[in-house]
């Protein structure tokens, strides 16, 4: 069953018995499309090399400007774009980490993984978020969502962000530039990078080039390993890095997804969650069956001895 943003919000508004019957349709749309896995040989995605990036953020302005975003200029009194993190204004930002010797540094560009398996995609009740079949862009539906922030909470790589000052707010995220794809071209970020640490291509094409870098340069990245291959079941983004990747804010995650573990416990949680709520709802049915009956007689009574029904 698909339900869009008017349904949800017409069920929700309808009771326990609307609430019993999203928490079903949730659990069957969770569990339909847990695990969506876009073919690795069609995925696209971006690679992006820290040890070359200069910290220019043209990748920022470019994002901010192709996606129509109003740049945050909060941290410089209106002056310049000057976001701390990605926020419900910046889809791509570039940060500056430290080694474990904090001589050492390094620019970071975060934006969404879109992730081969997304938590995000597993944890929407709605399909609001959803995972391309044809290049497995993760891409998010404002008909769709309801504004939970489920995805928010389920994204090990804390990207989704909810438009909190917006009367009708949207969840942002990067979308890997699918307006600038549709006609043929490629995400701002990578069109203007002008020493292209960050690239654009299939996710096997950059695979490839990841692991020819480091078969070139050997002691240049670190554990001589591209995260994303298989980190948290894979990602489309890949990233190198002189630094250890945890001191560039990635996570260290295992090799399973974090959507197959949350599929696990989303079966728990809908199977506990639905279980009091069906109840409740067999509960009001029968209350209300007796107190149907009881008015029928009611009536009937008040008609056989001509006074009124005391209902
Ligand atoms: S990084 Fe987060 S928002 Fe992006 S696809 Fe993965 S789970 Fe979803
Ligand atoms: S792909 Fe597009 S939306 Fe994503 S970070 Fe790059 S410019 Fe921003
Ligand atoms: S445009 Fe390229 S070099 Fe400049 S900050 Fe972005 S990724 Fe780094």
């Amino acid at each position: 069953m698909s339900l869009n943003r008017r349904d949800a919000l017409r069920v929700l508004s309808q009771g326990a018995a609307g609430t019993a019957t999203l928490a079903a349709c949730g659990t069957a749309q969770a569990s339909a499309k847990n695990r969506p896995i876009a073919p690795d040989r069609d995925a696209v995605g971006m690679l992006y090399d820290a040890t070359i990036c200069t910290g220019c953020k043209a990748c920022v302005s470019a994002c901010t400007s192709a996606n129509g975003l109003v740049p945050d200029t909060v941290l410089s009194n209106g002056l310049w774009q000057m976001p701390q993190d990605l926020n419900a204004q910046t889809k791509n930002i570039i940060k500056l980490a430290r080694g474990e010797d904090t001589a050492e540094t390094s620019y970071v560009k975060r934006q969404c993984m879109h992730c081969l398996e997304p938590a995000c995609v597993s944890g929407c009740p709605f399909g609001a978020l959803m995972k391309r079949g044809t290049d497995g862009v993760v891409t998010w539906d404002a008909d769709r969502c309801i504004g939970c922030r489920y995805c928010e909470v389920a994204c090990p790589f804390e990207v989704p962000k909810f438009e909190w000052a917006n009367f009708n707010p949207r969840i942002v995220k990067c979308e890997l530039c699918s307006h600038r794809l549709a006609d043929g071209g490629q995400p701002a970020c990578t069109e203007v990078c002008p020493t292209h640490a960050v690239i654009f291509g299939t996710r096997s094409d950059l695979l490839a080039e990841a692991k020819a870098r480091i078969e070139r340069s050997p002691g240049r990245y670190f554990e001589d390993r591209v995260y994303g291959e298989k980190d948290g079941g894979g990602t489309q983004v890949l990233y190198l890095s002189g630094l250890p990747f945890a001191n560039l804010g990635l996570p260290t995650l295992g090799e399973e997804s974090v959507a197959a573990y949350g599929s696990k416990v989303h079966s728990v949680v809908y199977k506990w969650l639905a279980l009091p709520l069906t109840l409740y709802v067999f509960l009001t049915a029968i209350i209300k069956r007796r107190f149907d009956s009881h008015e029928d007689h009611a009536q009937n009574k008040a008609k056989q001895t001509g006074l009124p029904s005391q209902l």
